[in-house]
């Protein structure tokens, strides 16, 4: 087969939207999955093959939970390819410092991920997995109700090039755009290029519009895909007022895996097609994802735990998916906040309740909040207005005192405007699992 063919038959697979249109079916077919995946992990891991019993949902769940500290330690017997830790390591920094994301391994694809309380995450991918995952992305991603070919891509990702190859064409073409440079000179060859998909994250794409309206250039895409970073809800809103689109498309992909799209009525769905959910329970429709990668051979991920807190829809979609609908993802775990109760214990300070307050404070144009590991906040504030910090000042003491916790301590500091790191507007210090 080849990497064309590969790439449309993972599209084909992920397409039909009727194939999983019920809870039922999906479950079947996950299971037949699990068995396959299993077997094949058992002969080939040798990790594994000491840890499986079976190759069913009861095998499955009397299996440790991996983090991204155990898939460290244990990668070198874990994995199902010729290649250890260090060499992978060695690889992907050379690449991380020459910016050159292109090039194999043995053939493999190595990837470095940014931790997010100073673990490197580190991930090997064959090139059957890269041309799936590229026919899955395509399949997510594409607008449904027109033409496929004709669509002109423009990622603002780090990404490896070599990945799209495969589907570069006439039909669908890629560019990308390097957010490690300045941004500014890109912009008019953006408009030029008149993309049809607009890629990036959150961050990049408002940067991006900002610097289209002071060059008084305009872009339009058809369809404006978040990755890579936490899409929240005034990002949304300012995105599809500068793309002129009704909807704000999200692929929730980290190096983990493909975990969930947006569907055409903008909700964000599971990909429970790829990859198997298991839920750590918080309570109110939230949970800590333990994902199973039902496809990934070359690196297992078997009961891996994620750090995001995502929290689940009560209603299903009316698009007619059976695949989970997800109302948001909360962000990293790291990024809940912890209050000290008044009269003793503590109680977890969501992010996204924290986003709220914020929202609430009002007259400024972006915020970082950071607890301390003695519990204070410090928070920066982008442009602010007079009387801005006294507003989120309130907010925060209110959010706090709903809560039944003491009002923290709280820090002002200059805001540090970097749109080429992972944002992550609310965090926690001194977390070192
Ligand atoms: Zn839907």
């Amino acid at each position: 087969m080849t990497r064309a063919d590969r790439v449309a038959r993972a599209f084909v697979r992920y397409r039909s939207a009727r194939r999983w249109g019920s809870a039922e079916r999906i479950q079947r077919y996950q299971r037949r999955a699990l068995r396959r995946q299993l077997a094949f992990l058992r002969g080939h891991s040798p990790l594994l093959a000491e840890r499986i019993a079976g190759t069913d949902l009861a095998a499955l769940a009397a299996l440790p939970v991996m983090d991204r500290a155990s898939m460290m330690g244990d990668f070198d017997r874990l994995v199902t390819v010729p290649v250890t830790r260090d060499q992978a390591l060695e690889f992907a920094l050379g690449h991380e410092h020459s910016r050159e994301f292109s090039g194999t391994l043995r053939g493999l694809s190595v990837g470095l991920s940014s931790g997010t309380s100073g673990h490197r995450g580190l991930f090997v991918v064959s090139p059957a997995e890269r041309d799936a995952w590229v026919g899955a992305v395509l399949a997510m991603a594409l607008p449904r109700g027109r033409a496929l070919w004709g669509h002109r891509i423009a990622l603002f990702l780090r990404a490896d090039n070599s990945l799209y190859e495969a589907v570069d064409s006439r039909a669908i073409a890629f560019r990308f755009f390097d957010t490690f440079a300045d941004l500014a000179p890109q912009v008019p060859d953006l408009a030029a290029y008149a993309p049809t998909i607009l890629v990036g994250p959150p961050s990049v794409l408002r940067e991006v519009a900002r610097l289209a309206s002071r060059a008084g250039v305009t872009v339009r895409p058809e369809r404006v895909i978040c990755a890579a970073e936490v899409l929240h809800d005034d990002d949304a809103a300012a995105l599809r007022e500068a793309f002129g689109v009704g909807v704000i498309h999200q692929l929730y992909q980290c190096t983990e895996g493909l975990l969930a799209h947006t569907c055409e009525r903008g909700t964000l769905h599971l990909n429970e097609h790829m990859v198997l959910f298991e839920r750590e329970d918080l309570g109110d429709g939230r949970f800590v994802p333990v994902i199973t990668d039902l496809e990934r051979r070359a690196q297992p991920i078997v009961r891996y735990r994620m750090g995001d807190v995502l929290v689940a829809s009560a209603e299903p979609c009316a698009c007619g998916s059976a695949l989970t609908a997800i109302d948001r993802i909360e962000g990293r775990e790291s990024d809940v906040l912890v209050g000290t109760r008044i009269g003793g214990g503590s109680t977890p300070v969501f992010a996204d309740t924290v986003s709220r307050a914020m929202v609430l404070a009002e007259g400024f144009d972006d915020y970082t909040v950071t607890q301390r590991p003695d519990g204070s906040l410090d928070v920066a504030l982008a442009q602010p207005a007079p009387g801005a910090a006294d507003a989120v000042r309130r907010e925060l003491r209110a959010l706090f005192e709903r809560l039944g916790c003491e009002a923290p301590e709280i820090t002002f500091l200059d805001f540090n405007h970097d749109v080429t790191a992972k944002r992550r507007r609310v965090t926690r210090q001194g977390e070192q699992t």
